[in-house]
């Protein structure tokens, strides 16, 4: 293997989904590792995060790492109070979320380990935490530059976009794609000849929006978490039917595109029906896209 590799650690949206049936594909929640051999970087802290804490530990090679937090929902958190190196001094540890500064993403985190909910608070991490500013702009890691910017989810989330060496890779995992345009189109006849005009404006400038944050993307790690038949009753829930993601990934020209933020409802068997149904498209539409399923474990070089 490569010194710079990308591993998923949990590959669920929602909960995690320690079934039978489901670990092919995994059940730890989101958490991907993208390590450059002297820089880690892990994008989200689901419970994906817990194994990778441990290995670190084993491992006891690196000292520093940077934690990108897409949004404070639970799938995306709860791997922290059971993150070994955050409770080790040996540990330096730069952490970055929506908020304002440092002291809202320290405060947002910190909520979820509170009593009586948690019995050991943020307080006890003896790793020298860095919690970053927004005001920073794009931020630096070594050889990473990761920009960020909002995406449809509910609550402010952001998608990272991450550029190493000639590389670019796309984390969002939870994102619902045209989000305005789906909503819009049920009820479009009712808006007057003007109203439809900015409305068109609106949904133009999504889809531009959308499009550029993961234009010409290496690798694009992509919600993609329900069928279509599921997206029909759960519309502005703030996910993806994985045909959107796809199909956003083809206009995008993004090269490899893993489905990421599985159903936790949705077994082994179900998620490769969605891989087969995602290539045929992709072989309808004449794309050269290549389409993974994230799994659990799975290693990409970089
Ligand atoms: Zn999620
Ligand atoms: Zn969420």
């Amino acid at each position: 293997m490569s010194d710079a590799f990308l591993r998923f650690w949990g590959v669920r949206g929602s909960y995690s989904a320690p079934f039978r049936t489901h670990l092919g594909v995994g059940g730890n929640t989101s958490c991907v590792e993208i390590n450059t051999g002297g820089h880690l970087l892990v994008c989200d802290a689901g419970t994906g995060i817990i194994p990778l804490g441990n290995r670190l530990m084993e491992q006891n090679r690196l000292r520093e790492m940077m934690i990108i937090l897409t949004h404070y929902h639970w799938d995306h958190i709860c791997g922290l109070p059971f993150f070994v190196p955050a409770f080790s001094p040996d540990w330096t540890i730069h952490m970055f979320g929506p908020g304002e500064n440092g002291q809202q993403v320290e405060e947002l985190i910190a909520a979820q380990m509170k009593a009586p909910y948690f019995p050991v608070e943020t307080g006890s991490w003896m790793a020298a935490i860095d919690y970053l500013d927004r005001a920073r702009g794009r931020l630096h890691y070594g050889p990473l530059e990761i920009e960020y910017q909002s995406v449809h989810h509910p609550g402010v989330t952001y998608g990272y976009r991450i550029q190493y060496r000639d590389r670019t890779i796309v984390y969002i995992s939870d994102n619902e794609c045209l989000f305005l345009e789906k909503s819009i189109a049920r009820r479009y006849q009712e808006f007057d000849r003007a109203e439809q005009a900015l409305l068109d404006k609106m949904q133009a400038e999504e889809k531009a929006a959308e499009l550029k944050l993961i234009e010409g993307a290496d690798i694009l790690i992509h919600d993609a978490q329900y069928t279509p038949e599921d997206y029909a009753t759960k519309r502005g829930w703030g996910h993806s039917c994985y045909i959107d993601t796809v199909n956003s990934a083809i206009d995008a020209g993004v090269k490899t595109l893993y489905l990421f933020h599985h159903d936790p409802n949705y077994d082994d068997a179900t998620i490769a029906a969605i891989h087969e149904h995602s290539q045929q498209l992709i072989r309808e539409r004449g794309s050269d896209l290549e389409c993974l399923v994230a799994r659990e474990e799975m290693v990409v070089e970089l």
